[in-house]
Formats: structure tokens, C-alpha cells, sequence
């Protein structure tokens, strides 16, 4: 199978093709990637109404280099696959109707995909995970850890009560007054801090939930910014270095739980794993955090590579296959409305035409 993925539910307008090599794995053709954050760097985040215009300038182009750069044409591909939500619903609309407009001229099917879906069958593209595996998606908009039994089949066994991680992140760094996207800023910062000059909280540490919090450390980042202002730049880093050592403490003391539940639900997993995916699975201390926590708990640690780990149409196009081989393509995707919200556990198999 070959199939063309699209991907605009946020501020990367993306394109691919991946081939399925055999069942659980795959071999992308093509993966081109237009990230728009200059457009909204100015902004100090995602503008909705830029980042849609954006994406109709690119998309048409984007989708022709990732056919050029497969060597293949519409007529060597097996169906289209577009993200059909969660995210920014004006660039749901621009990914969905492209690839409605291009399967209607080609006769080939279209599938709606669930963007998170793509997150969490990526280790199956890239390792061939074998289910049922543990995926910690942690991005600007989510931070979740989902249980995958199977394709179409998927749990959320915990998620942030309030912000996500990269969002903390990303608060961090403007409170701090470092560029936009806060992670990569914030990372380079503390690489000349004293993880120990800060003691911000744990939030949840203890807590019988398995969710996430992270409001609360922005704030105790604020209030400590304020309380040394004006800030030399080894406040900063310092500053940015306790962040990072209170993200790394609290995901060991969290995801460590979640580790546990696996454990107690699944004794016979031969070979239990923890898949880690979104834009801060770049971050150099959440992997070897994680890395660190799987060896304690005998979990093997799948990180993708971070352009597959971020937003991209190859995750897309990947699920698509997926779905195609498990024989569960939309009943009517012609007639699937993009939804700006759309949790995976509510994806019921097979994923049925919303109509609207
Ligand atoms: P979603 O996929 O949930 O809709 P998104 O598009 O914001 O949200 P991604 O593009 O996967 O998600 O990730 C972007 C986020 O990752 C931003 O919050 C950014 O600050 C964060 N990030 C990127 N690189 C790093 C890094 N090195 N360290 C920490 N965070 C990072
Ligand atoms: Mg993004
Ligand atoms: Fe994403």
C-alpha cells in the first residue's frame, strides 16, 4: 500500500507518502515538513487566522514535492489521508478539503485521521512496536499518556488537569522574555544553569491520580522571576534549569506510576514499552529522564526521531495505512466534518462519517 498523508492542524503545513514495508512497519517515500513559525514568532504564538492562510499558500505545493520526492504520481497511490481534528479548525478545513478535492479527481479513498492517532501509531511506523504499548504524548497542546491495545483501540489512562508541558514551556520562556517556540529556548538557557538554585514544586508528586499539573510551577516561575527582577542571564539559566529539573522529577515520579499499572495490568507483555512523542519528546533531559525511568522498570524506551516526533504528514499517511489494513476506513469520510476537539479514546472503530 502507498499512501499520501496531510497534515494542517496546527502550524506545520505537511506532506508524505509512506509505503507500508510489512504490517507494522513502514517506509516513508517522502516527508516534507513546512513549519510556519516565523510567520507567527512576532505574535509570541500560534495566530488561528495567519497560520490557516498560511497553510492554503503552502499546501498545494507541499503535496506535490512529497509526490515528486516519492517518485510517484496520484495514480500510484492507494488512498489519501488528511487530518480531520483535533486542532485549529481553519487549517482542519484548508488539509480536509484538499484532500477531499484530490481523491474526488483521482477516485482514490480518503481517510479521516485523528491527529493524535498519528502521534500514537508512529513507533509502529518507525520500530514496529508491538501492541498493547504505553504512549506519552507530550506537545504543545497535549500531555496525556494513552494505553494502545490495537489500532482504533485506545485508552487514556492520564492527562494534564491544566496546561500542557510544552505550553509550560513555552509560558516559561515569555515570562523570562526568551524567543518563541519556548522549548528549544528554554533547553539551550539551562544547558549554563544550577538545577539546584530553584526549588519549584512536584506538582501531583503523590497524588493516587495518575494526571499531570503544570500551572503551578509556571506561576512559582513567575514569582521567583519577579522576586530577583531585573534578571542577569545566570538568572535565567538558572531559573530555567530548576524548570527542567522539576519537569524531569515530577515526569519520573508520574509516568513511573503509569509504568507500574502497565506492569500489574499486562504480567505476560514479553516486551512492555513506552513510546514518547510531541514537540518536548526533543527535549535532551525528558529523554534521558524517561530513558532512565523504562531501565528502572524493564520497559524498553521507543523515541522516535524528532522530525517524526513532531508535527508531520508521515504519522498521517501511516495511520492511514493502518487503517486500511485492519479494514477500518470511515463509513462516508466524503462527508467527515473536521473537529476541533476529538479525543482518541472517543475514536470507536471504525470511525463512522460525522455527516455533520
Ligand atoms: P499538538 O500536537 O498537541 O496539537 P503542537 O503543535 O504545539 O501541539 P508540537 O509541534 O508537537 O505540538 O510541539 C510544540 C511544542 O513542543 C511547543 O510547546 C514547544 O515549546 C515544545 N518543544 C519543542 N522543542 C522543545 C525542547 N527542546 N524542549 C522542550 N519543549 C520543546
Ligand atoms: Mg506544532
Ligand atoms: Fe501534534
Amino acid at each position: 500500500l502507498r499512501v499520501l498523508g496531510i497534515e494542517t492542524s496546527c502550524d506545520e503545513t505537511a506532506a508524505s507518502v509512506v509505503a507500508s514495508d510489512s504490517p507494522a512497519h513502514g517506509l516513508i517515500l517522502s516527508n516534507i515538513v513546512f513549519s510556519q513559525i516565523e510567520e507567527h514568532a512576532a505574535f509570541g504564538g500560534v495566530v488561528p487566522e495567519i497560520a490557516a492562510r498560511a497553510h492554503v499558500e503552502a499546501l498545494d505545493g507541499i503535496v506535490q514535492a512529497a509526490l515528486d520526492e516519492a517518485g510517484v504520481t496520484l495514480a500510484d497511490i492507494d488512498a489519501v489521508a488528511a487530518t480531520a481534528g483535533p486542532g485549529l479548525v481553519g487549517g482542519l478545513i484548508v488539509g480536509l478539503m484538499t484532500a477531499k478535492a484530490i481523491a474526488a479527481a483521482s477516485g482514490k479513498p480518503l481517510l479521516a485521521v485523528n491527529h493524535l492517532e498519528g502521534h500514537a501509531l508512529t513507533a509502529r511506523l518507525t520500530d514496529g512496536a508491538a501492541f498493547p504499548y504505553l504512549l506519552l504524548l507530550v506537545s504543545g497542546g497535549h500531555t496525556q499518556i494513552v494505553l494502545v491495545r490495537g489500532v482504533g483501540e485506545y485508552q487514556r489512562w492520564a492527562t494534564t488537569i491544566d496546561d500542557a508541558l510544552g505550553e509550560a514551556f513555552d509560558k516559561t520562556a515569555k515570562i523570562l522574555g526568551l524567543p518563541h517556540p519556548g522549548g528549544p529556548s528554554v533547553e539551550r538557557a539551562a544547558a549554563s544553569g544550577n538545577p539546584t538554585r530553584f526549588a519549584f514544586p512536584r506538582p501531583m508528586k503523590g497524588s493516587h491520580q495518575p494526571d499531570f499539573s503544570f500551572s503551578g510551577l509556571k506561576t512559582a516561575v513567575r514569582q521567583a522571576a519577579t522576586a530577583i527582577a531585573p534578571l542577569t542571564d545566570q538568572d535565567v539559566a538558572d531559573i530555567c534549569a530548576s524548570f527542567q529539573q522539576a519537569i524531569a522529577d515530577t515526569l519520573h515520579e508520574r509516568v513511573g506510576r503509569t509504568l507500574a499499572r502497565f506492569r500489574q495490568e499486562f504480567p505476560d507483555c514479553p516486551t512492555p514499552a513506552l513510546i514518547v512523542a510531541g514537540g518536548v519528546a526533543a527535549n535532551k533531559r525528558v529523554r534521558t529522564t524517561l530513558d532512565a525511568l523504562c531501565a528502572e522498570y524493564g520497559f524498553q524506551f521507543i523515541a522516535p526521531p524528532g522530525v517524526l516526533c513532531t508535527d508531520n504528514a508521515a504519522m498521517i499517511a501511516w495511520a492511514g495505512i493502518e487503517r486500511l489494513q485492519a479494514g477500518l476506513e470511515s463509513e462516508n469520510p466524503m462527508a467527515f466534518a473536521p473537529r476541533s476537539r476529538w479525543p482518541l479514546d472517543t475514536i470507536s472503530a471504525p470511525v463512522v462519517g460525522s455527516g455533520r
